[in-house]
């Protein structure tokens, strides 16, 4: 019974401390063998952790110490690959050190012996199989079959052999299968809020930046010491687009645009579709004369391309522009309001066109 009571203590040791360590990696694509060394060293570090809190848990019998421990190198070596395990395995041999008195190191070299072989083997099956339920459990197979001789050796009599065995087969196994199906299910987790956060950052139409994107940006470039520029897009005449060739004829133009204007800025820039036809462009570090480029390049770009949509091979568009630079503005939203002042102007004179905003274009409209 007190062996039972034991191997479900360990149970819920190892099924928290994995849903508690791995949280730092939710972030993180999946770890493998070909993902960075200094993370690996982490994840090693990670399940040795466990591994070390499994063992100050084990149930001892005679000179033999019995837990779970095997689970944790088992995770280390099918997702960090051998250095991973092997740091794993460096912490159960010491932590293996310290808990045993002087008069039964016996324990200790066996199971580093047990360990040596176990990483030694799986080291080369993961070489040759892939991260699956069933090389898991294969895994956690052969560190039975090496830790099975070794309880046999530590423990006195035959009987205490076999019911322990019994016990340690099972709960290895099962844990095996519970550590599992909790790993995937956490990855799945992850995975779906990653690809929930990035919906909810994404224009639908356009797949660029949407405006909740673009002010959360805009409010962080705001607090920058370093200059920022935004340019504000907006098509000339959409609506003719729409009444006359319909809809979707004018999401087609859309998206070609947003496909253009990404195209065309530098890779710290993030361009956006602000709202209806409106797109927005952050640059940070950028002066107002080099923003003027970056725009007279878009504007021309866009006049000079056709965008042909299904029903017209041959559509011809124009944006105009409003350009602000941070050095005007106290805030990114007083920024954002001269770009509109400024793109109104590029309206009014004509379209197709772009304009920098200065105070004195702001006494002209006055
Ligand atoms: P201007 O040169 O003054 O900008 O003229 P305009 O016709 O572009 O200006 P206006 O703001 O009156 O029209 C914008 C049009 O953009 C109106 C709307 O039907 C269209 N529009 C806004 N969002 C979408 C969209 O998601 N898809 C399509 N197809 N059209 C849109
Ligand atoms: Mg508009
Ligand atoms: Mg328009």
């Amino acid at each position: 019974m007190s062996i039972m009571n034991n191997f479900i203590i360990n149970f819920c040791l190892l099924f928290t401390t994995i849903t508690l360590l791995f949280l730092p990696f939710r972030n993180q694509p999946r770890i493998t063998p070909k993902t960075h060394l200094k993370t690996r060293l982490i994840l090693g570090g990670i399940a040795g952790l466990i591994s070390v809190l499994l063992m100050f848990n084990s149930i001892q019998i005679d000179v033999a110490r019995i837990d779970l421990r095997i689970i944790p190198v088992a995770i280390a070596m099918m997702f960090g690959g051998l250095p991973s395990a092997i740091i794993t395995g460096l912490m159960i041999i010491g932590t293996r050190f310290l808990l045993t008195p002087a008069d039964q190191l016996e324990g200790v070299i066996v199971s580093t012996v047990v360990i040596g072989l176990f990483i030694g083997t799986i080291g080369i099956v993961r070489r040759y199989v892939r991260m699956t339920f069933w090389n898991f459990e294969l895994m956690i197979g052969i560190g039975i079959f090496y830790s099975l001789p070794a309880i046999y050796l530590l423990t006195n009599s035959w009987s205490t052999f076999f019911k322990i065995s019994v016990a340690y087969i099972f709960f290895n196994l099962l844990a095996g299968y519970v550590t599992y199906q909790l790993l995937a299910e956490l990855r799945r987790h992850f995975e779906n809020i990653q690809y929930q956060q990035k919906l909810a950052m994404t224009d639908a139409l356009t797949g660029l930046a949407n405006r909740r994107r673009l002010d959360d940006s805009l409010s962080l470039v705001g607090s920058a010491e370093d200059g920022y520029s935004l340019i504000l897009i907006d098509i000339d005449f959409f609506k003719h687009v729409n009444d006359t060739y319909g809809h979707d004829a004018g999401d087609d133009v859309l998206r070609q645009l947003g496909t253009t204007l990404a195209s065309l800025v530098r890779p710290d820039d993030l361009v956006g579709r602000y709202g209806g036809e409106e797109f927005l462009i952050i640059l940070p570090d950028t002066s107002a004369e080099e923003t003027k480029k970056i725009a007279e390049l878009a504007r021309m770009t866009v006049a000079r391309n056709l965008f042909p949509t299904t029903s017209v091979p041959e559509l011809q568009i124009t944006i105009s522009l409003g350009i602000a630079h941070s050095s005007d503005s106290y805030t990114s939203l007083e920024a954002l309001q001269q770009a509109d002042k400024a793109l109104y102007y590029s309206k009014k004179s004509g379209r197709n066109r772009s304009t920098v905003y200065t105070k004195t274009l702001e006494l002209e409209q006055a």
